[in-house]
């Protein structure tokens, strides 16, 4: 399962940030999930919910946060949401576009308490 996958992983990341800063608790965790990783938010805080049980995170609440598929034209400059995955540019047409956001998955935040 791709969403256990990664709770794995951030809970890895979350533990290793608290520790670096401190936090005897994390209460907070916000995730940025790009559209294209196509991560469910409700199966992505399931996952994390049954493994952060044992770990530092364990009253942790996770909030993803999905971020939509954007683009930009460096033809003419404009920045624009990207629907029904049209790579082309919806003001001049270009179709050599590069994608700005929506592929990435990020730990955005996390807060706790030291
Ligand atoms: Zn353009």
């Amino acid at each position: 399962m791709h969403e256990l996958s990664i709770a794995m992983s951030l809970l890895e990341i979350i533990e290793r940030t608290a520790r670096a800063n401190g936090m005897s608790r994390v209460t907070k965790v916000l995730v940025k999930a790009g559209e294209l990783t196509s991560v469910e938010p409700e199966s992505l805080s399931f996952c994390f919910n049954e493994i952060k049980k044992e770990s530092i995170a364990a009253s942790a609440e996770l909030l993803v946060e999905v971020v939509p598929l954007q683009g930009c034209c460096p033809v003419c400059g404009s920045d624009f949401d990207i629907k029904d995955s049209k790579l082309f540019c919806s003001m001049c047409g270009n179709r050599d576009i590069r994608i700005i956001a929506g592929e990435e998955l990020c730990l955005f935040q996390v807060e706790g308490e030291s």
